[in-house]
């Protein structure tokens, strides 16, 4: 069943639910054509259907090998890599100063979930490659830039993105990769790094490492990190590639999935020193960290985004073929197809619901952070800087929570045919179950919400948001339309228990910390499912009033109230979750012995 990306809800989404149409026409995205979005879908659409998703079950067959001359990626993969790179896939958001399209984050993040939907260990490594380009064009000296950026922008030579250390997971502060400076200004670093993506393969003639290491003499912990910049070939002063650098790929992982993605294990002062330059100022490596890591938290809430959605196609096409006895009420001679049972119809709408929340969120995020770029009146621009970081760990941690749910029904809807790797619907759950680990856990992301995006200004950005989230509510209520059955009651419901468990928190965060810290993982599901149904019914109002979309109002005011109904309706007992269990979970000391 091959993919197929799905236009019409990726418009509606974006335009709408994310509010790219609202903030061009405002023009606060500079000179961004509207016109050019459909086609920019359709394109990669294409291209992911052609040419990533027929790779896909072959490469997590194949996956990939390690030779003595380094790491062979899956048949296939380095045509495909080639093709992708020469379309200009790789430089659809890069600065058109270092040949760059320019394209809004928010057009970049739309052809990421369709490289992940399509193809995720594919996506992976020009998923790093872009935080590579925002860390060294956002930190890097001019002389760096003019030598590595347009190589990295058109995806010539991908980047890596080198933090974990065995002893280094979360707390990146305790890396002990050692730099020695040299007299001619550049470093040489040794140490071994972990758990690397991409970090070395047959893809392309160089590679670019963008490496956390410690200098002698430096503070202890994240302020005591700086960013290097190290090539695995030289580069000659008239561009051509020089000698070989001294790191490699001493390993590679076996692991559940994304299989034809390399994660390598990366040794660097074998022969004297990785040749290495810093990227900002010596002891600055947190600040370039999080331009790597910020717009990458999003990207993998896309690839969330993408496996679900893929894995909810295939699950809708199994549904609609196989045919199983017969359905109460069921007028057909034959057997019925298993979507005509009433618990399959709510497994797909499930997984097409939490899919489509989470790209709102995620898509929502990208505009966000577009407009806190683009914008030309400075409030505008902090306003929007301001959502995009409250938004940034709910579209990483719900968008890949979601992903594994909604794998997981993708193979229940399959029945034991799921659990057979011939169907397809098995790897993605493989696939996702990393997604909520890498670029900061879950638990991370959920705590960054509580502790730092909560209480930037009082709570300032959640007001804003809960504002706007009331006027969908109004809405829908003053809609009067029969086919969003209880949604307008649902979703009020579940802004006021945001709104009362944000008031909590805060006071909690200022006098018991720890009460607070133990509900942040329901407070983040709280706020996203309570953002995702307001999303969701914001777009139906949409529908209603867009020419393109005739036809289909009732089907994305179905969908609305679903996700309402069964979803946003949870708020009531998160909210309870967080407000009193706190006690629960920081007494478990006596329940957690061996
Ligand atoms: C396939 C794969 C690819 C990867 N690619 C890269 C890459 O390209 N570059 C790179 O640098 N790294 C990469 N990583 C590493 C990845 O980012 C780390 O695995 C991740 O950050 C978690 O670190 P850890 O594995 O050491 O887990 P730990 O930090 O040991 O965490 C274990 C558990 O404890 C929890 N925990 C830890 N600290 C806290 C805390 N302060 N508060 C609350 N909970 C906490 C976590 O949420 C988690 O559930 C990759 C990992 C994998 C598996």
């Amino acid at each position: 069943m091959t993919y197929r990306a799905p236009v019409d809800d990726i418009l509606l989404s974006l335009n709408h639910g994310a509010g790219l149409l609202a903030a061009a026409k405002a023009g606060h995205l500079g000179d961004y054509d509207l016109d050019m979005t459909a086609a920019v879908i359709e394109e990669a659409g294409k291209f992911a259907t052609d040419i990533l998703d027929p790779l896909n079950q072959p490469g997590d067959r194949a996956g990939v090998k390690l030779t003595d001359k380094g790491v062979a990626t899956a048949p296939g993969w380095k045509d495909a890599y080639k093709q992708w790179t020469e379309a200009g896939w790789n430089a659809v958001s890069g600065p058109e100063e270092y040949g760059g399209q320019g394209l809004p984050l928010a057009i970049h993040s739309v052809t990421n979930e369709i490289w992940s939907a399509s193809n995720i260990a594919f996506d992976l490594c020009p998923l790093l490659t872009q935080s590579a380009i925002d860390a060294l064009h956002a930190h890097g000296s001019e002389e760096l830039k003019a030598i590595y950026l347009a190589k990295l922008i058109s995806g010539e030579w991908p980047g890596t993105m080198q933090l974990t250390e065995p002893q280094a997971g979360t707390d990146v502060g305790a890396l002990r990769t050692r730099a020695e400076k040299q007299a001619d200004g550049s470093y040489r670093l040794f140490g071994t790094k972990i758990f690397i993506t991409y970090g070395d393969h047959d893809m392309s003639d160089n590679i670019v490492h963008f490496i956390l290491a410690r200098l002698p003499g430096s503070p202890a912990g994240s302020k005591g990190i700086t960013l290097f910049l190290a090539p695995k070939f030289m580069v000659n002063a008239d561009g051509s590639l020089g000698a070989r650098n001294d790191i490699h790929a001493s390993g590679i992982e076996h692991k559940l999935g994304i299989h034809a993605s390399p994660t390598c294990t990366m040794t660097m002062g074998d022969k004297g020193g990785a040749i290495a330059y810093v990227v900002g100022k010596e002891n600055g490596g947190m600040a370039a960290m999080f331009t790597m890591m910020n717009q990458a938290r999003l990207g993998v809430g896309l690839q969330g985004v993408g496996v679900a959605d893929r894995a909810y196609q295939r699950a809708l096409a199994y549904a609609q073929d196989r045919k199983q006895g017969k359905a109460v009420g069921s007028t057909n001679t034959g057997s019925d197809p298993i979507i005509a049972y009433p618990d399959v119809k709510r497994n797909l709408m499930l997984m097409r619901g939490m899919t489509a929340a989470a790209r709102t969120i995620c898509y929502a995020t990208a505009v966000a952070i577009d407009m806190s770029h683009r914008a030309t009146d400075e409030k505008v621009r902090a306003r929007a800087a301001a959502r995009g970081a409250l938004l940034t760990p709910m579209a990483k941690a719900f968008s890949t929570d979601i992903s594994n749910e909604v794998a997981a029904i993708g193979v229940q809807v399959h029945g034991g045919m799921g659990f057979m790797e011939e169907t397809g619907a098995a790897q993605y759950v493989r696939d996702a179950r990393i997604l909520t680990i890498y670029e900061g856990t879950n638990g991370v992301q959920a705590n960054d919400l509580l502790m730092r995006k909560l209480q930037m200004s009082g709570g300032e950005a959640v007001w804003d948001l809960l504002e706007e989230l009331s006027v969908i509510v109004r809405e829908v209520e003053s809609s009067n339309d029969p086919a969003f059955g209880t949604t307008g009651a649902k979703l009020r419901d579940a802004v006021a228990s945001v709104e009362r468990t944000s008031k909590w928190l805060l006071e909690k965060i200022a006098s018991a910390p720890r009460d607070a810290l133990a509900g942040a993982t329901p407070y983040l599901r709280l706020f996203s499912v309570t953002l995702g149904g307001c999303s969701l019914a914001k777009e139906a109002l949409a529908a209603r009033n867009d020419e393109s979309m005739q036809g289909d109002t009732g089907r994305y005011a179905t969908l609305a109230r679903f996700f309402a109904e069964n979803v946003t309706v949870q708020s009531g007992a998160l909210e309870r979750s967080v407000i009193d269990s706190a006690d629960a979970v920081n007494g478990a000391d006596a329940v957690l012995v061996a």
